[in-house]
């Protein structure tokens, strides 16, 4: 089953085309995001993505079956409207950053005597729930399972998007602050999709530009730990070894003895070919301080592979 881009539409087996009013300007996307559809069916998450509504329309680029096939409902370089309010490593509003793959699965369910319920009533049998805490917190609740067609190919697509538009990350919605959603949830496994495209496209973590004239970099994540370095300088490259809300673990390009702490509010992604994305800025507490202070962590054994799903 092979799949392919065509000016900013999937071909391939098990490929469908519709096309969603609820989309927006054009885009070039950097992140892909992960959902799900906490619906009934394919059908009815197209239909719902598809229509115009008095508030509250959503869309996506593409749903993704639970039997593995795919309808995309906008081109790939077009803003389409699944994230919400959101950022992250200093980007904010990710729908203009992304691409937003739904996945068709009835999300969190309730278990109502001793069947397991959706929102929408319908009732799963057991090998179709998954029992697990979110990790974003909360109790041990049941979710719907994906398919093992359904994960093979977010996969398959997730490593053509990557590579196709050079996207910087996967992420999953539950990661974009601050609307604190639960998709896609512990039920699918984002880290090991992750680890399988990112892991085999790149041999380093994503680059970072600094934005602010000078920016500190610190021993921890907040503006009250030390410095570990001289500030860094506007334009200077680093290596995203772990981002968080407001701060990123980083690594000095230019002197990868430097490692340490940075506000996300000062950094943005580089392109990887030493041209950097347009400057954002970002109101709040985060930006209250871009010289934030700076010490040098130990670098005992650690890695070089971004880890951004820190246990
Ligand atoms: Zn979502």
């Amino acid at each position: 089953m092979t799949l392919k881009i065509e000016n900013h539409q999937l071909v391939g087996d098990l490929v469908s085309h519709r096309s969603t009013p609820n989309c927006g300007g054009i885009m070039a996307p950097s992140y892909l995001i992960f959902h799900y559809t906490a619906g009934r069916s394919t059908e009815s998450s197209v239909e719902s993505l598809c229509t115009r509504k008095a508030q509250g329309n959503a869309s996506a680029h593409v749903v993704l079956g639970r039997d593995g096939r795919i309808v995309q409902l906008a081109p790939f370089n077009v803003v389409t409207w699944h994230a919400g309010v959101s950022q992250w490593a200093g980007l904010v509003g990710l729908n203009s950053h992304s691409i937003g793959i739904e996945m068709d699965n009835a999300g969190l369910l309730k278990k109502v005597g001793s069947q397991y319920q959706a929102w929408f009533a319908k009732v799963y049998p057991d090998d179709e729930v998954t029992l697990a805490a979110h990790r974003n917190g909360g109790p041990v609740s049941p979710w719907h399972t994906y398919t093992e067609a359904q994960i093979e190919r977010s996969v398959e697509l997730a490593d053509l998007l990557v590579e196709h538009y050079g996207l910087q990350d996967i992420l999953g919605h539950e990661d974009i602050p601050p609307g604190r959603k639960t998709d896609p949830g512990p039920a699918f496994p984002l880290a090991a999709v992750r680890s399988r495209v990112i892991g085999r496209e790149q041999d380093e973590p994503p680059r970072y530009v600094v934005t602010a004239s000078s920016l500190n970099i610190r021993k921890g994540p907040d503006a009250s730990f030390d410095r570990v370095a001289a500030a860094l300088k506007s334009g200077s490259e680093v290596l995203l070894l772990e981002a968080r809300d407001r701060w990123s673990l980083v690594e000095v390009v230019a002197d990868p003895e430097i490692e340490g702490w940075v506000s996300n509010a000062y950094i943005a992604p580089s392109t990887g070919r030493g041209m950097a994305l347009p400057r954002f800025t970002v109101a709040g507490p985060a930006s209250t301080d871009p010289t934030i202070a700076v010490a040098k962590l130990k670098k005992g054994g650690k890695g070089k592979k971004a880890r951004r799903h820190a246990p």
